[in-house]
């Protein structure tokens, strides 16, 4: 069976590119607790862009020697084999299903401790990145079921969607709010339509790609700023009625949305942070205007898998049509990560099967 390998890293100082290289490897045998899926889907994730340009801060020599590696958490497919102890829960072959990526102990204090998503500080995590490939063996915890009539090429967006309603549950969004969205990408859309679903009176999508702006409209923004030609904090103005947004969510991972944010949130308004920012960038916050004059409540989110049982419900509900701009076959691996990395496409995905 076909897998997609990172055979080098780039250099961020030289930007230059890694480089991938279909190989063959030995069929997975899923043991007891394992399941052995036939990946129908995998996405191309914003941060395997980053990984394969080295824009990954202290983590660099440690995944440089781990070279040739796997690549790929965001995946979609049908159960192959299951071991005896999946079985006995329900998984069987021929199920659709998707997958969370991390496996977890859940026995550590951060597994256990459910309040509030710590379970990605487990110390015996194990992250599966082997999602393009044609199968994967990955542990029972991780598969989600999805029904019969489940669309699989939607479903490869489950991981993302989970970051995007995580993302909208931090911001306790009340109806009636003015929300603003950094980033025209994948989960950038899906929060623009799941904080509609949540209440919000206006959406707005900040977006300096012309065509992302144009497809936010149509998943149900009411506006879109372009941050390069247009005067954010005008526009922000006159979209608030002179107020500022009461929620706003950093999905964009650029430098200056992230600065800006805070420009653009009315009193007492909250900003979530969010994506994978380079390593090196620092964002200095005046703490007598930010939090004693303006009452700022921000704050970061990671990922959980608290939150993918309710992405899967709401998968049906939601408009992918114009997000999937590009399905390529996992030999077209190239062109696909090419599409991906021009940032002009918000989701890329491979399919890594017939
Ligand atoms: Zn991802
Ligand atoms: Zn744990």
């Amino acid at each position: 069976m076909k897998s997609l390998v990172m055979t080098k890293i780039g250099d961020p100082k030289e930007k230059t590119i890694g480089e991938l290289e279909l190989r063959e490897f030995p069929m997975p045998e899923p043991g007891p607790e394992d399941v052995l899926i036939k990946v129908a889907y995998a996405s191309i994730c914003g941060s395997d862009i980053h990984f394969l340009k080295g824009e990954i801060g202290n983590l660099y020599d440690r995944i440089k020697s781990e070279l040739p590696r796997q690549i790929g958490h965001e995946i979609s497919g049908t159960i192959e084999k299951a071991g005896a102890k999946a079985m006995a829960i329900g998984l069987k072959p021929g199920d659709k299903i998707t997958a969370f990526y991390n496996e977890f102990c859940h026995s550590c204090y951060y597994c256990r401790d459910t309040s509030d998503d710590k379970k990605i500080f487990c110390p015996s995590r194990k992250s599966h990145h082997d999602a393009m490939s044609q199968y994967v063996c990955w542990h029972m915890s991780q598969i989600y079921k999805l029904p019969e009539e489940a669309d699989l090429r939607d479903a490869c967006l489950t991981e993302p969607m989970s970051v995007a309603l995580q993302a909208v549950e931090k911001a306790e969004i009340e109806i009636g709010s003015h929300v603003a969205v950094f980033g025209g990408g994948g989960i950038g859309l899906m929060i623009a339509q799941l904080a509609k679903m949540a209440g919000a009176a206006t959406v707005t999508v900040i977006e300096p790609v012309a065509g992302k702006r144009e497809i936010a409209l149509t998943i149900g923004a009411d506006y879109t700023i372009d941050p390069i030609s247009e005067d954010l904090v005008a526009r922000a103005k006159e979209i608030t009625g002179g107020m500022g947004f009461d929620i706003i969510l950093e999905s964009s991972g650029a430098a200056s949305a992230a600065k800006a944010a805070p420009d653009i949130a009315v009193v007492g308004g909250k900003i979530i942070y969010f994506a994978m920012y380079n390593p090196a960038f620092d964002m200095s916050v005046n703490l007598f205007q930010t939090f004693y004059q303006k009452g700022l409540i921000m704050r970061g989110v990671l990922f959980s898998d608290r939150c993918v049982e309710r992405a899967v419900r709401m998968l049906p509900r939601m408009d992918f049509t114009n997000i999937i701009q590009r399905v390529h076959p996992l030999e077209d691996f190239d062109k696909a990560f090419a599409d991906m990395g021009s940032g002009q496409y918000i989701k890329v995905i491979l399919k890594c099967n017939d």
